[in-house]
């Protein structure tokens, strides 16, 4: 089979373009499955272990699909896991990733644990922009949440990824009946006095969490609640921007962007590609159709065959979800190691 350089140069319009014609520019890697936290909503009951090591891609291995997903169109990449930051090298890893020509955007997403202690590392390795889940502004909820006290820690790595420069800092909050309802217009009020971007993620019925479908807060309804605090104004998407909705309080600082991924599903727009920690590239979170790529890899595959691969995914990619909130259909596998 040709090099893929050649393929590239006598084939401009290879690209991660699906049967539905949308153009897959945007690689989320999960680099681990290991996490610092057990979130109720992410943490399954089955009794599976973690991935051994062996199964896990090494990063020169993730950094060779790297290469080959731009040189296929990807010009967008997100690490997250698991929790990134757990993981032996990242920020190395995360040095030659923002190194790779062709990346106009690489951002981090992470649980905050280890934020403050490691924010100069993440900075000088090229990231500016990250994501930080903190479902709640209470400490105790926090530790029931996540099963470890570490309210106080995520707060402080917040406030350093501010001083440092970050911008902007996403702040993630999965809304769940019954856990965090309480507080949505506190975390939304954040956005008045800090310039963060608080996203209100819908719960996805992923793998078997201990939390129902009763727990579900679907996006108009968090909207309809956080309006006491008044109105919101759209905000005009960017070019890099994602699938949250995007809003600002007048007089805020921050703005509120809305994840509606079931309520109002935004599949049609949908340009993300996601490799897993264990090697399979994934064209849909909810779908659970996959294709590995460790395996053609460690098998000494040339870069046109990884690609092939990539092209496989794509062509896989069905046109949506069909996650509703009455009957949802639950999604195998584990979110740490897909990458959420
Ligand atoms: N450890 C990192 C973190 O906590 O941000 C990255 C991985 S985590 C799986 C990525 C995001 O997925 C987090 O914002 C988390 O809240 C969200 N998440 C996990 N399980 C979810 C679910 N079942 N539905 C919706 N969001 C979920």
């Amino acid at each position: 089979m040709a090099d893929i350089d050649k393929r590239i140069i006598k084939l401009p319009d290879l690209q991660l373009i699906d049967k539905y014609n949308r153009c897959l520019n945007y690689l989320r890697i999960s680099i681990t499955d290991r996490c610092n936290l057990r979130c109720v909503y992410c943490v399954t009951n089955d009794t599976n272990p973690n991935l051994p090591h062996k199964e896990i891609l090494r990063y020169e291995e993730i950094l060779r699909l790297v290469r080959i997903g731009v040189r296929l169109g990807i010009s967008k990449v997100r690490v997250t896991g698991g929790e990134p930051l757990v993981r032996k090298g990242v920020y190395d890893f995360l040095g030659q990733l923002t190194q790779i020509d062709g990346l106009s955007d690489v951002s981090l997403t992470t649980n905050g644990v280890l934020l403050k202690d490691n924010i100069k590392k993440i900075r000088s390795a090229g990231i500016k922009r990250i994501n930080v889940s903190m479902d709640t502004l209470n400490r105790q909820k926090y530790k029931d949440i996540t099963g470890h006290d570490m309210f106080d820690q995520v707060w402080e790595g917040i406030e350093s990824a501010q001083k440092m420069g970050f911008d902007p800092i996403k702040i993630n909050v999965v809304a769940l009946n019954g856990i965090n309802d309480d507080e949505l217009t506190d975390i939304a009020g954040l956005s008045f006095s800090y310039p963060f971007h608080i996203r209100f993620i819908e719960y996805m019925p992923i793998g078997t969490s201990h939390i129902t479908i009763g727990n579900q807060l679907l996006a108009p309804e968090i909207q309809e609640r956080i309006k006491v605090l008044g109105e919101l104004s759209p905000v005009e998407k960017g070019i890099n921007d994602g699938p949250a909705k995007r809003y600002k309080f007048k007089g805020a600082k921050g703005e509120i962007g809305f994840i509606h991924a079931v309520s109002k599903h935004f599949c049609n727009e949908c340009n993300r590609l996601r490799l897993t920690a264990n090697g399979k590239l994934r064209a849909c979170l909810l779908s659970d159709h996959q294709e590995d790529i460790k395996g053609p890899l460690r098998r000494g595959c040339l870069d046109s065959e990884l690609a092939d691969v990539f092209l496989r995914a794509v062509s896989h990619k069905p046109y949506g979800h069909n996650l509703v909130r009455n009957h949802p259909v639950m999604v195998a596998g584990r979110m740490s190691a897909i990458g959420g």
